[in-house]
């Protein structure tokens, strides 16, 4: 089913594309792809199976706060996904603050350019910290096996859709926006400007970024430069190098230059096209 969304939005964003595209979308493609292999592995034999063990442990006791309720099916059913994706509104925040967490996902967001395939570009390490989060969640809110499964395929597929390069429609981007955080907004958490960076966390909804003031719409898509200031230099960023990176000394968020990466604000909360 996945493999399905990505084939489409691989095709929608190539039919329609949102950026402009600075590298060759092919080695990019390969690149993230093999990067993916070992954090597929970590999902398979740990991200999905450890917390669904402890959902069904969880749920045989009644702990956590989902099983002690005793909510109807359709209530637990949307209670599971505002207070998971709102968790992880917190964990991708946790990931970017705290320094040893953003040795891992900073290797997501050197990417320099960003489509759909960027959604498979993680590091294992950060798919082992994630199971571990997404294990704790899963004990404390009491979510059931069936639940977790469900959320955990649409979350992994409004992670595809929010990282590809489609240009949705603007009638479309208008009423989604509302709701899902979009393309556009997510390409704004890839800027290489880091106010930019800080902002837009959500995975599913943009409710969450809302409620904590920092969802920005007012960049539009062209001044935006995807990536990590301090990690422009393609050769930097081969595969090999890539595993290593968590390894490294971190460098701080400059240009190469030593340069602050910055770019005109424009006209505050306005849909920028
Ligand atoms: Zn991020």
């Amino acid at each position: 089913m996945l493999g399905g969304v990505f084939l489409t939005l691989l095709l929608l964003q190539w039919r329609f594309p949102l950026r402009r595209q600075y590298f060759s979308a092919l080695r990019r493609l390969v690149r993230n792809f093999v990067l993916s292999i070992p954090g597929f592995a970590v999902v398979r034999l740990a991200m999905l199976p450890i917390p669904l063990a402890i959902a069904v442990w969880a749920q045989d006791r009644h702990v956590g706060l989902l099983n002690c309720l005793h909510l109807s099916r359709w209530i637990a059913f949307v209670v599971t996904f505002l207070l998971m994706d709102y968790a992880y509104w917190w964990w991708h925040w946790v990931n970017h603050m705290v320094p040893l967490f953003w040795r891992f996902h900073n290797v997501h967001h050197t990417d320099l350019d960003m489509d759909v395939s960027t959604a498979a570009r993680f590091h294992f390490g950060e798919m082992l910290f994630s199971t571990a989060f997404l294990s704790l969640a899963v004990v404390f809110f009491g979510i059931a096996p069936i639940m977790l499964l469900v959320f955990f395929i649409t979350f992994e597929a409004a992670t595809l859709f929010h990282h590809s390069n489609w240009r949705l429609p603007i009638g479309l981007e208008r009423i989604l926006n509302l709701i899902l955080v979009t393309p556009r907004m997510h390409g704004i958490h890839h800027s290489i400007v880091q106010r930019e960076t800080n902002s837009n966390w959500g995975t599913i909804f943009c409710w969450w970024d809302k409620l904590h003031r920092t969802l920005r719409r007012d960049i539009p898509q062209n001044e935006i430069t995807i990536g990590v200031a301090a990690y422009r230099n393609e050769e930097e960023l081969t595969l090999g190098k890539l595993l290593a990176l968590p390894f490294r000394q971190q460098r701080p968020w400059r240009l190469p230059s030593g340069q602050e990466p910055d770019r005109t604000p424009q006209p505050a909360d306005k849909l920028a096209e």
